[in-house]
């Protein structure tokens, strides 16, 4: 079949979704485009913080109260404890929770949102193609989309990106020296001895990344995670399963852990300060926007698909505006903030103990933010 839309939406997370939803408020005909059936999962702590929070409820009126209500907040907490090895580090209350969501559930809502509104959906078909100059793409049922504008919104292996890449737009290198990787498994909260209520961060088992245990309603979630060209993935499995048993987790549920265990990389500081090109831009993972520190990367993914749209629309009132727009969106609202976070990252992590790189992670993790 052949499509013809204004923008077309590449991958449905809280990126695409978002982007969709928006710029189908401002007129637009917009479709979504992924290559899964939704619901569906996505490897993910699953950690929102504040500033995500009020993003979704300026964008989608969605408070807190709300998410809680309808279940889209899995579980809240007040209790963090940050440890090198067994060494405490910091630990308290935060004065505003820490809310962990699952993925298959925020993203369904999140999508639900931008349908509900009118954006047209293609499910289970992965773009395979996709022309920057003519703004074509063809799917893997041999679909093709016309659309005057495109989002790259399929996460850290976008095939968008990939485009890019091949057109020297983008240094595959520069994308591959601050790549992650991360692992994630879940144990019975039960099964292992530590305060089933707290979020925990580990320090000194891994370069430079970390171990995390979020706290869910029934399970805990147990994840590994820094940077790629450090890591060998067997080795983050050995990582985890000493630490499991180090947690008084025996031997058979952590073979089960293990036998559970799911990889997925995380752009780690790769971001791309110039993801656009004429009428095609990138946002959410797949223009490598996460925090180098904490790897919290679903506020980064709605708030560039925001930039994105609010671009699109000013380029729709004044042709040709769209990559300077775009780029001076994300430099003054991403870009600024993360290359501070990546420029003192080494220091942290190598110098500066685990004392004070505990001290900055409760400042990006659970500062209060007035408005994002
Ligand atoms: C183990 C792990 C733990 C994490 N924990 C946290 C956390 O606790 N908190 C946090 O804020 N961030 C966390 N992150 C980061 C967070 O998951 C991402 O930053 C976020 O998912 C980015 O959203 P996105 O919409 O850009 O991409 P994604 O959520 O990856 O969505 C991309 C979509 O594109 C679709 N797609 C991909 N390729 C194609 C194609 N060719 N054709 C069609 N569709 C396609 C996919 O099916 C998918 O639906 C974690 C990441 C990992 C790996």
């Amino acid at each position: 079949m052949d499509y013809d839309f204004d923008v077309a939406v590449i991958g449905a997370g809280p990126a695409g979704s978002t982007a969709a939803y928006l710029l189908n408020k401002s007129g637009f005909n917009v479709v979504i485009i992924d290559k899964s059936f939704f619901p569906r999962d996505k490897l993910c702590g699953g950690l929102i913080t504040v500033k995500t929070l009020k993003f979704l409820e300026r964008i989608y009126q969605d408070n807190e109260e709300s998410l809680i209500k309808n279940d889209i907040i899995n579980f809240s907490t007040n209790k963090f404890y940050f440890l090198n090895k067994k060494k405490k580090l910091e630990d308290g209350f935060t004065k505003i929770p820490t809310h962990f969501v699952e993925r298959i559930i925020y993203d369904k809502h999140l999508l639900d949102k931008a349908i509900d509104s009118g954006v047209k959906i293609i499910y289970g078909e992965e773009v395979k193609k996709i022309d920057l100059e003519t703004n074509k793409i063809v799917t893997s049922n041999g679909d093709t989309i016309h659309s005057k504008y495109i989002i790259g919104a399929d996460g850290a292996n976008s095939v968008v990106r990939k485009e890019f890449e091949r057109k020297d737009l983008i240094d595959k290198n520069y994308w591959l020296s601050n790549l992650g990787f991360a692992l994630e498994t879940f144990v019975d909260k039960e099964k292992i001895s530590i305060d089933k209520d707290t979020m925990y961060l580990f320090f000194g088992y891994i370069k430079i990344g970390y171990i995390w245990i979020f706290p869910n309603k029934e399970k805990a979630v147990i994840g590994a995670g820094g940077l790629l060209k450090n890591l060998d993935g067997n080795d983050l499995k050995d990582v985890i399963s000493k630490f499991l048993l180090s947690y008084g987790v025996d031997k058979n549920t952590v073979e089960k852990c293990i036998k559970n265990i799911k990889g997925h990389p995380i752009p780690f500081g790769n971001f791309i300060r110039n993801p656009a090109h004429k009428n095609v831009v990138l946002i959410g993972d797949a223009a490598g926007f996460v925090n180098p520190i904490t790897g919290e990367g679903i506020y980064y993914a709605h708030k560039s698909a925001e930039l994105a749209a609010e671009a699109i629309i000013k380029d729709h009132k004044k042709q040709g505006i769209l990559e300077e727009e775009y780029i001076k969106n994300i430099n003054m609202f991403i870009i600024h903030e993360l290359s501070k976070i990546l420029k003192s990252r080494g220091l942290y992590f190598k110098f500066f103990n685990n004392y004070y790189l505990a001290k900055t992670l409760m400042y990006l993790m659970f500062r209060k933010i007035n408005y994002v």
